[in-house]
């Protein structure tokens, strides 16, 4: 592999060989456009933070200064503020799992425990399998410490057990050092589907006999629309998964607090990674986010925010099966993603300059596959615009689409 950049960039031959792919896609140039107010974008993945009762978040801001300001102020554990960590099992424990807060460590997103995890496992070369589709930027940290990418498909109901028995028996056979199962089990990123329980024990079961570590990532699980989806994966094995949750979705990503529950086993590691990382995960957030659920009926506002998101998922919906009626996509119980394949000659990538000049974006499927696979595939977010704007933006997009079909 050889390093990045170009030749107007004087470091050009001094960047480290893992920052290869390291390069700001084409898409990212794409969606500064699409920022504009006119167009509607069914690109990002925002939360939609104004669902928030932001006087009550300011009030939690005044408290903690007035009350506990020099602790705010101060660096803190590099674990996590214990408070929080106990608070956070009561979150966990909505999904199922049952854990010490011993074993909790408080990361700077999930993003950010991603990234150490990633650092703890893989040497270059090591094989991390992940969906097909997967998360764009858990993908841009894996290629980050030089890890080879492996897709295990997927369909309606979540990861192919018997995709991920193949998958595991070619690489092992090619002398492959499998290191970790990277998985979005509930309300994936970007396919916006569910695995079903008998899979999620399957699953566990493969990975537990083939010596693979499971890291499950899990920021949707707690914005179903309907029936809650199956418990984690994590409360049925405490050894051999670490689990990631946020508050980036059920309370707002400016915070920047995610955890990481890890087998007891690797979390003094993980403190350890976290420390040379950061020193501590930031007290300021940490103890507002505390206050906030020690004093607000926070699972009150998830219901909010369901309520929200379910309203705009039906308006994606609707108009999907009004606009584009001949095509197929995923039907989300909860988070903030539909799946949408497109006729098979159609390229979404090289349709999406079309698509900005008809005042509409998404995210091209590509982006969510390590092997450039997903070509005719969309990913459609309806977390952020209004279901009005949500209907506009399909009926743009049934444009584009028919425009390209008509070529
Ligand atoms: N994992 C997945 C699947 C995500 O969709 C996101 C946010 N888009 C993250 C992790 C990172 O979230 P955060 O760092 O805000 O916790």
């Amino acid at each position: 592999m050889t390093a990045q950049g170009n030749n107007l960039d004087p470091w050009y031959h001094h960047y480290a060989d893992r920052t290869a792919n390291l390069s700001a896609s084409e898409v990212r140039a794409l969606f500064a456009v699409a920022s504009r107010p006119e167009v509607v974008s069914l690109a990002g993945g925002m939360p939609f933070v104004s669902a928030l009762p932001q006087d009550r978040v300011g009030d939690t801001l005044d408290r903690v200064m007035r009350e506990r300001g020099s602790v705010a102020l101060q660096y803190g554990s590099g674990q996590g503020d214990p408070r929080l960590r106990e608070q956070i099992l009561e979150v966990m424990a909505l999904e199922g799992i049952r854990g010490s807060a011993d074993d909790v460590v408080v990361t700077t997103g999930s993003q950010h425990a991603l990234e150490l995890i990633t650092k703890l496992f893989i040497n270059p070369g090591d094989v991390v399998i992940a969906e097909g589709p997967s998360y764009v930027t858990a993908m841009v940290v894996f290629r980050s410490f030089q890890a080879q990418i492996e897709h295990a498909d997927m369909d309606e109901f979540g990861l192919i057990p018997e995709a991920l028995r193949r998958k595991i028996a070619s690489l092992k056979a090619d002398g492959k050092r499998i290191k970790f199962l990277y998985t979005i089990p509930t309300f994936s990123n970007p396919a916006g589907v569910t695995l079903t329980w008998e899979r999620r024990l399957e699953i566990l079961e493969i990975c537990r006999s083939n010596d693979i570590l499971v890291l499950e990532d899990n920021p949707y699980g707690l914005l179903y629309f309907d029936a809650p989806p199956p418990h984690a994966l994590r409360s049925v094995d405490e050894d051999g998964v670490v689990y990631l949750g946020t508050f980036s979705k059920t309370l707002a990503p400016g915070f920047r607090v995610g955890w990481a529950l890890a087998p007891h086993a690797i979390r003094e590691k993980l403190i350890l990674a976290n420390e040379a990382a950061v020193l501590s995960p930031s007290s300021f957030s940490q103890l507002v986010i505390s206050d906030y659920l020690a004093t607000t009926d926070w699972k009150g506002q998830i219901d909010t925010f369901r309520g929200v998101y379910r309203e705009r998922r039906d308006a994606m919906l609707q108009a999907l099966d009004d606009y584009l009626p001949d095509l197929s996509w995923t039907v989300p119980n909860g988070g903030f993603y539909v799946w949408l394949t497109l006729p098979d000659r159609l390229d979404s990538k090289a349709m999406l300059p079309r698509a900005v000049t008809e005042l509409v974006a998404y995210t091209p499927g590509t982006a969510f596959y390590a092997d450039g696979s997903g070509k005719n595939k969309i990913r459609l977010s309806f977390c952020y615009p209004t279901p009005d704007f949500i209907r506009e933006g399909i009926r743009r997009l049934t444009k584009v689409v028919n425009g390209e079909l008509e070529l």
